[in-house]
């Protein structure tokens, strides 16, 4: 199964708090000078990459010089807003010595959920990513507190994982990875290795590793895990002070728990586009169109448009209509019902006069297409 690990080529990487600050001591540089060596080596064997950084309110607490956790909401955000600039910038001065840029995103689980904003997050992501930036992603902990309250960024890194469609979640934490006992009572517990992430014994092994609030503990990893399968992504939970964790990884050395999807990445992709949208309207498309989505496995572009049914908003979900009204796809849409009206045989280079801009090329791309 680690063929799965050394064959993907879209990897969220997730560093949680304890790491990054040697246990509250303020950021760990040499730390994060290592796995970024690696990070650089992962890229240049083509791997595209996306980092998910915890570690804001500890940067923020060392440089306030707090020792102590603090338990109001607000002194934790205001220690995430300082601590978060030392972080990017640490990030940022360690990649630019291997001549790599990074770009700062900063997201809330709400930002996922709404489509419109999930949209521009992808398309954003997507152009970093091919742009061969590395994202650095926190939680915006300034507007939301979802992970300071319960998860130092596991779930987040799990919505990134589904939102760029990665192939591989790597959560780097204090731990070796998920044990059958909790190994600091029983000397003789047994790391699991690997896992399908829908297997129901793992609640029992993953309860009692967690804090009283679960903060990041193996609960977390687990849902996180579990979301990331959703689109069909594997998940890795693993000591991130493992020397050379990464490149070891990516060399197929079994370390670390593995925690497999139930479906495939297309299946799982389908389900989950089709499980969370209700459609807001549809598109007859014409002849040719229809032939391109069906056989060609392509994005419809507003050219195939005919005609534009409903009063759906950028990133709602429509029905796409053969010209004899047959349903033939489901996609999220680019463009809203009334941008839609005036694009809808157009080439895709003539939508920026119509509109004054252009979102993208496609009226729906066809990684948000599922065909019925
Ligand atoms: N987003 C938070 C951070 O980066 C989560 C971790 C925490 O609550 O300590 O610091």
């Amino acid at each position: 199964m680690r063929s799965k690990v050394t064959s993907a080529r879209r990897w969220v990487v997730k560093i949680g708090s304890a790491l990054l600050t040697a246990d509250g001591k303020g950021l760990d540089r040499a730390a994060m000078g290592v796995w970024v060596e690696q990070m650089v080596a992962l890229h240049q064997a083509g791997v595209e990459l996306v980092l998910v950084s915890s570690g804001a309110v500890a940067a923020g607490m060392s440089r306030l010089g707090w020792s102590t956790r603090p338990s109001a909401m607000h002194e934790l955000q205001a220690a995430a807003a300082i601590g978060q600039m030392g972080l990017v910038q640490a990030w940022e001065s360690s990649f630019g010595q291997h001549g790599r840029h990074t770009a700062q995103i900063l997201l809330t689980h709400d930002d996922l959920s709404d489509r419109k904003r999930y949209l521009n997050a992808r398309s954003t992501l997507r152009t970093l990513v091919g742009l061969g930036v590395v994202p650095v992603i926190n939680e915006n902990d300034t507007v939301v507190t979802d992970e300071i309250r319960f998860g130092d960024n596991d779930t987040l890194a799990a919505l990134v994982a589904n939102l760029v469609e990665a192939d591989l979640l790597v959560i780097l934490t204090d731990r070796d990875g998920m044990f059958d006992a909790d190994p600091r009572k029983h000397p003789d517990a047994h790391l699991i290795s690997e896992a399908r992430a829908d297997d129901p014994s793992l609640d029992a092994v993953a309860g009692g590793t967690g804090g009283a609030l679960g903060r990041g503990g193996m609960q977390t990893k687990l849902r996180a895990a579990r979301l990331a399968a959703r689109s069909g992504a594997h998940t890795l939970i693993v000591g991130g002070r493992i020397e050379r964790v990464l490149d070891r990884l990516k060399a197929g050395e079994r370390i670390g728990t593995l925690l497999s999807p139930e479906r495939g990445m297309v299946a799982a992709r389908k389900q989950w586009l089709a499980g969370h949208l209700q459609t807001r309207g549809s598109l007859t498309l014409d002849a040719g169109a229809v032939q391109a989505l069906l056989e060609g496995h392509k994005s419809l572009l507003p050219v195939g448009v005919k005609a534009v049914q409903g009063g759906f908003r950028r990133g709602e979900m429509v029905v796409c209509l053969a010209p004899d009204g047959r349903e033939v796809a489901r996609g999220l849409s680019n463009y809203s019902a009334v941008e839609a009206q005036k694009i809808i045989g157009l080439p895709s280079d003539a939508i920026d006069r119509a509109l004054g801009y252009m979102a993208e090329p496609e009226l729906v791309h066809r990684d948000n297409l599922v065909l019925v």
